[in-house]
């Protein structure tokens, strides 16, 4: 692991960001300033952005926001940002479409309400805008100059969109071996891009060791040194479906894992809207879904394991490609303790659950959506999952950065004339 304390530029002395007043370890507790640091000093437990929320009527808060902009800003209030954040050059991401999937449920037997919320419609097309808009601010405020990050393709388009809006320099770095979709993303917005030979979890090591050395001195990596700060965007996703049911909490809902982050994060917004009053309280229950390919968090949970053994990936879902998530004991801790559960499902399954999407509410979805579908319809078979209850599932990403999943073409390819098309048995 790297130095808990980061090469920081001299920022300034009082940062503000926000209703963020510290941030706290998750093992010991023990608080630090906010800052360019992402383990504690005494267990190297991994620090998360403590809060002072607004003492505020919940009804009137549910109304400051409902009246607040259509993106992540308009939950402003609850994360590390300053309060003119939505006036700031930024991408503006988050509060896309909650889709009622009547053609799914039915197909799955779902009755209960069975709803996709479609993060594929953020501006670069995953969920990533949402936790990077949040580090970008503190890379500001922390007066970083590069943005970067280490990235499975995805967050890489997103670091680079980002900075370029906000005038940062953006240099991420990727496996060599990524779909040719996310490459291009990641590399159209004009920052620089490093092929690493190797894995994420080699890219991610080799950027924990950039951190420590004078030639990472001024840079934020988003998901590293930023990642305090970085992983509170991922709340956004608990409270979006939250408003959108009406200010209530879905009974169970489906998330990818890849390090885990998002998981967490997920059941922490959930919980704070609980807290403030936003939602009432009720029991939900949080499933985890993963690529057997990857499936590091699945195995832990169905072997009854609390630590989670690295793997050496393999899969369709690169997205998800993360051998040894960061975040996988606390998503054990969630799916025990909201009664949910962590599952896999295979390559195969994962296209064909790309396609059922696709043919049932045409949506298309990267293989991220094809992990969480293909595992909804598993735990429904299992029995893990009950239909009879609202369910939320997740797709994260878009299906046109991972074309080679779904391989398809033309029916048929025919002269323009009708006697060919006649000729045709469709
Ligand atoms: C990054 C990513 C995730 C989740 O990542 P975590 O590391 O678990 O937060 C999910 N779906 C897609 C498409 C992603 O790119
Ligand atoms: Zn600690």
């Amino acid at each position: 692991m790297a130095a808990a304390h980061t090469v920081a530029p001299s920022a300034p002395s009082s940062v503000s960001l926000g209703p963020a007043v510290a941030l706290s370890c998750r093992e010991c507790g023990e608080r630090v300033p906010l800052g360019p640091v992402f383990a504690c000093a005494s267990c190297f437990g991994p620090l998360e952005t403590a809060y002072r929320f607004p003492d505020e009527d919940p009804q009137a808060l549910r109304r400051r926001i409902e009246a607040g902009p259509a993106s992540i800003w308009r939950y402003a209030p609850l994360l590390p940002v300053p309060a003119d954040v939505a006036d700031r050059p930024n991408l503006n991401p988050g509060f896309t479409k909650l889709v009622r999937a009547g053609n799914l449920a039915r197909e799955l037997g779902v009755t209960g309400g069975l709803f996709i919320k479609d993060d594929s419609g953020n501006p670069t097309h995953s969920f990533k805008d949402r936790v990077v808009a949040i580090a970008v601010e503190a890379a500001r405020a922390f007066g970083f100059t590069t943005l970067s990050c280490s990235s499975t393709g995805n967050l890489a388009g997103a670091v680079g969109a980002a900075a370029a809006r906000a005038g940062l320099r953006s240099c991420v770095f990727i496996p060599h071996d990524l779909e040719a979709g996310k490459v291009v993303m990641a590399a159209v917005y004009g920052g620089d891009l490093v092929g690493i030979e190797g894995s994420y979890d080699d890219v991610n090591r080799f950027c924990s060791e950039l951190i420590g050395d004078p030639l990472g001195e001024g840079w934020g990596f988003v998901n590293v040194n930023l990642r305090p700060y970085y992983a509170e965007g991922s709340k956004t996703l608990a409270y979006e479906i939250c408003e959108q049911l009406g200010w209530q909490l879905p009974d169970q809902i489906v998330v990818p894992i890849a390090s885990g982050s998002q998981l967490t994060k997920i059941d922490k917004g959930l919980r704070e809207l609980i807290a403030l009053g936003l939602v009432e309280d009720r029991p939900y229950r949080i499933f985890g879904a993963q690529a057997e390919g990857c499936s590091p968090v699945s195995r832990a949970f169905k072997d009854g394991h609390d630590v989670v053994r690295p793997v050496r990936p393999d899969t369709i879902a690169k997205s998800l490609a993360i051998g040894n998530p960061a975040d996988g004991p606390y998503v054990l801790d969630i799916a025990r303790r909201t009664g949910g559960a962590v599952e896999d499902v295979t390559d195969p399954e994962i296209t064909d659950a790309i396609r059922l999407l696709a043919r049932t509410e045409g949506i298309f979805a990267e293989t991220a959506g094809g992990v969480t579908v293909g595992v909804t319809r598993k735990l429904i078979a299992f029995g893990q999952l009950d239909p009879s209850l609202t369910t939320v599932v997740l797709n994260t990403g878009d299906g046109l950065k991972t074309l080679d999943a779904v391989a398809g073409g033309p029916t048929v390819v025919i002269r323009p004339s009708l006697e060919a098309f006649r000729a045709v048995e469709l």
